[in-house]
């Protein structure tokens, strides 16, 4: 093993392969909010839309170019002048930036698609490299479908690109169709034995349709490449591409054995998934890979004991190191009295030994009939039992007027539990769940952003319970409260009370007034 790392370039198609995801596009407005994210990210090169494609798209471009001074900028274009021109333009007042042309290289493409010979497309090559050199210096160059091309003409096709000045040789697994042996074996006979192949950089560029993207990238940088492709939660065509998160926690976890590093800011990780699985509405699968809901949170009794006496005995990252907070770790059946204990102590409730068995068998009984025990459950139960009232604002009633006609009105009952005081506020909103949270926004104090919302169904046969799990901003940290119940609209009230509990609870702002909440 060598000490010296090599810096891997995350080169980040989100905005353009991952807005190829049926469903995920966007409008330029939100495409700007995700382009600063994935720059606060510290991403290397960005490769914001298809210029060509609409006078949107040009124009967001045009301002994520303006705008992100400290990324370089991509500009992508099929091998045709109108396609060049476009992405020159729309890319003319970034800091730093490249071209990034792509052709086929595969004769299933060459013969079904393009319907040109290999000479044919050798020489379009070239002489869209050599066209777009009088505009950039920096052009990358993708060889579509190159794992599955021959080995002789993609040494043709680079050979002549490499001459006429292209710079960045991008070897895309187009279908995820590579083994990671192969991948690796393709970089090192290009790297080889192509003319000029030295002189310039690699570029890997995999698609996850046997789920192998992210083993194909770290094949390829074991190979020789030094830039990855990538997007956020892995979105993209069909099953996706190599997922950001995934490969650079990847080379974070695994320095030793992978020597090298990237420039990304691990803490932006969360919150750019967070983001762009909103902006894109694209939700994330609860198993994924550091992002997922369930990524970190140990539902078996023995390893969330080990994990509270020492986080390195169940987990091979800190969630918190990415910016992912540990009171989103739900407790389930599996749950031991020492998680329990500790999440009570977190929200400074002091269960005595006596009463934990108590706590521990209503916990048991809860989670049996819900499969999991959200922290305002766990909060009431223990409340019950030790007869505190740990809460500092109650949901005591609801009522929702929904329906075609008019608009929809919500009126909440809340008691603050401190000043004994119980009101009640009615609201109004575009559908019954907006109208909760406006009433809700009324009766508790606090300053707090709505995030986000997420309803779940757990139905099984007729038992039909729904999840709710609401997220806020307060005090620029992210809380989030979960509700079961049969009633959807009600879980969500209890969802976001319960958030607003935590904020409360956690930061002591229990007295904030009315009048300093500003939303
Ligand atoms: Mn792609």
């Amino acid at each position: 093993m060598t000490n010296e790392m090599k810096n891997i370039q995350i080169f980040d198609t989100t905005l353009r392969d991952g807005e190829q995801s049926p469903g995920a596009a966007i409008d330029p407005e939100r495409k700007i909010v995700i382009a600063r994210q994935l720059g606060k990210l510290g991403i290397d090169v960005i490769e914001p839309g298809f210029a060509v494609s609409s006078p949107g798209e040009f124009a967001a471009i045009q301002q994520i170019s303006r705008e992100l001074q400290h990324v370089e900028i991509a500009g992508f274009a099929r091998a045709v002048k109108l396609d060049i021109d476009a992405a020159i333009k729309a890319t003319q007042d970034a800091a730093r930036r490249r071209l990034h042309l792509f052709i086929s290289s595969s004769d299933i493409h060459l013969n079904h698609q393009l319907r040109k010979s290999r000479d044919e497309v050798v020489q379009i090559a070239r002489d869209m490299v050599a066209y777009g050199k009088q505009f950039v210096d920096e052009i990358e160059f993708s060889a579509m479908d190159s794992t599955r091309s021959g080995r002789d003409f993609v040494i043709q096709l680079v050979e002549a690109v490499i001459a006429e000045g292209a710079t960045i040789i991008n070897l895309p697994d187009t279908l995820g169709y590579a083994m990671p042996e192969e991948m690796g074996e393709l970089f090192r006979y290009v790297r080889k034995h192509a003319r000029g192949g030295d002189s310039v950089r690699y570029s890997a560029h995999c698609h996850n349709d046997l789920g192998l993207a992210v083993a194909n990238s770290l094949a390829a940088i074991s190979a020789g490449a030094t830039q990855i492709e990538v997007t956020v939660n892995g979105i993209g065509e069909r099953a996706g591409n190599c997922s950001l998160e995934e490969l650079v926690m990847a080379i974070e976890t695994r320095k030793d054995a992978i020597a090298a590093e990237t420039n990304i800011q691990i803490g932006e990780i969360y919150e750019t998934s967070r983001l762009v699985s909103r902006a894109m509405h694209f939700p994330i699968a609860y198993n994924k890979p550091i992002v997922g809901r369930n990524a970190f949170q140990h539902e078996s009794g023995i390893h969330q004991d080990g994990l509270l006496k020492n986080r390195s005995t169940y987990e091979i990252m800190d969630p918190e190191a990415m910016g992912i907070s540990r009171n989103m770790i739900i407790l389930g059946k599996h749950s031991g009295r020492h998680a329990i204990k500790h999440r009570l102590a977190e929200y400074g409730i002091p269960v005595a030994d006596e009463q934990m068995e108590h706590v521990y068998n209503k916990f048991k009984e809860t989670a049996d009939a819900k499969k999991i025990v959200t922290d305002n459950e766990l909060i009431r139960i223990a409340g019950e039992l030790t007869d505190t009232q740990p809460d500092p604002y109650v949901l005591q009633d609801l009522h929702v007027h929904a329906g075609s006609q008019r608009s929809r009105t919500a009126t909440v009952t809340i008691r603050e539990n401190e000043g004994g005081t119980e009101k009640a506020y009615v609201a109004i909103g575009e559908g019954p769940l907006e109208a909760v949270i406006h009433a809700i926004q009324q009766a508790i104090p606090v300053a707090a952003e709505f995030e986000d919302l997420e309803l779940h169904s757990l139905s099984t046969g007729e038992d039909a319970h729904g999840e709710a799990v609401v997220s806020i901003i307060h005090n620029n940290k992210r809380f989030r409260g979960t509700s079961i119940h049969n009633d959807i609209v009600l879980a969500a009230a209890e969802a976001y009370v319960a958030a607003c509990n935590q904020a409360v609870m956690t930061t002591g702002s229990r007295h904030a007034s009315a009048k300093d909440a500003v939303r």
